[in-house]
């Protein structure tokens, strides 16, 4: 990533427009355009009050020439058809911006890392093979994944919770070098969390290098896998009423429309019988808002602040390790700084 484009990511991740940003340095826009583009380099003091406009320290986007690989755009996102492009272009500025805050940290911490998520090539393993074999790698218990957070934290994957500001996007997913990056929607119910999640490691395992067809259909397939794996699920998944739905949902932690999807898919209903559950989901208001989501153990990515913690307990203090961080000391959306308890409230 250059320099230009250093600080038109840091610009989007912002929410800022080049008039708008140039504007609050008291630059012509024209100027900044140029600095996006390589045409002009920033002078020490520009590149400075560019930085801390956007929160972030000048150093970040002088070295944003270190990370391996050219700005990743088309990063795998999982959103509705009708999410509007500026609000998903933001999010892809800002999980590009996240790269370049964990290329620093990790040369600042070091992580120790005590599973990985490996590579399988999609052209020969089915996505719900990969979702065993990884069940296995990671010697996970039968059964319902408890704590899908904690098992992709101990495999090195930084997960990063926000307020995406729409409903239509649920989370995004790259790979920056060998350090896995996932941002994920604060707002939907944690069911729904999860099966993101689950899907976006999907991506992380089998679209890292070539990418088939249909990558949406092959992440949800084995995100499926992944948290209901069939040889276990399938039995549960006979003779089903909307009783037995809402003790699946409790028991497996996932949605009551992905266990009905499920139970299609592993032929234990019929496509008329998969109708009516829809039909009556549609009646009591479901479709949108379902019960027991509220029940669920939640999600709760612990690594962003863990790494913070790491550097204070270094003897740093939070202006110091905010800096190293990438981020201005005055800067509260730092998600390596932000204590527990607000990020207990995701
Ligand atoms: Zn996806």
């Amino acid at each position: 990533m250059s320099l230009g484009e250093a600080i038109a990511t840091a610009r989007r991740a912002r929410g800022y427009t080049q008039a708008a940003l140039a504007e609050q340095l008291g630059i012509t826009q024209a100027a900044l355009s140029r600095y996006e583009h390589n045409l002009r380099e920033p002078t020490k003091s520009a590149l400075g009050d560019i930085a801390y406009a956007l929160g972030l320290t000048p150093d970040l986007l002088d070295h944003a020439d270190r990370m391996q690989g050219a700005l990743a755009v088309g990063a795998h996102m999982r959103r509705r058809a009708t999410a509007k492009a500026t609000a998903w272009r933001r999010l892809e500025a800002q999980l590009n911006l996240y790269r370049l805050h964990a290329l620093r940290l990790f040369d600042a911490v070091e992580l120790r890392i005590e599973l990985a998520v490996p590579w399988f090539d999609p052209f020969e393993y089915e996505p719900d093979t990969a979702a065993r074999l990884l069940r296995m790698q990671w010697r996970m218990p039968i059964g319902p994944v408890r704590d899908l957070t904690g098992w992709m934290e101990a495999a090195g994957c930084l997960i990063i919770v926000a307020d995406f500001g729409t409903n239509r996007v649920d989370g995004l997913s790259q790979w920056s070098g060998n350090q896995p990056l996932i941002m994920l929607n604060s707002t939907p119910p944690t069911d729904r969390r999860r099966l993101t999640l689950a899907h976006e490691l999907g991506h992380l395992c089998l679209h890292s290098q070539g990418v088939p067809d249909d990558v949406e259909a092959d992440a949800s397939a084995f995100a499926a896998e992944f948290l209901m794996p069939a040889d276990t699920i399938r039995p549960q998944l006979r003779n089903l009423t909307t009783g037995k739905l809402h003790d699946l949902k409790r028991h497996w932690g996932v949605s009551m429309q992905a266990l009905i999807e499920r139970a299609f898919r592993l032929k234990t209903i019929s496509a008329t019988q998969r109708t009516s559950f829809y039909k009556k989901f549609s009646r009591l208001g479901w479709r949108t808002h379902e019960p027991v989501s509220d029940e669920l153990a939640p999600e709760q990515p612990r690594l962003a602040a863990a790494i913070g913690q790491a550097l204070i307990q270094k003897g740093l203090t939070e202006s110091e390790a905010a800096i190293i961080c990438g981020f201005s000391p005055d800067n509260p959306d730092n998600p390596f700084l932000n204590d527990m308890t607000r990020l207990r409230l995701v």
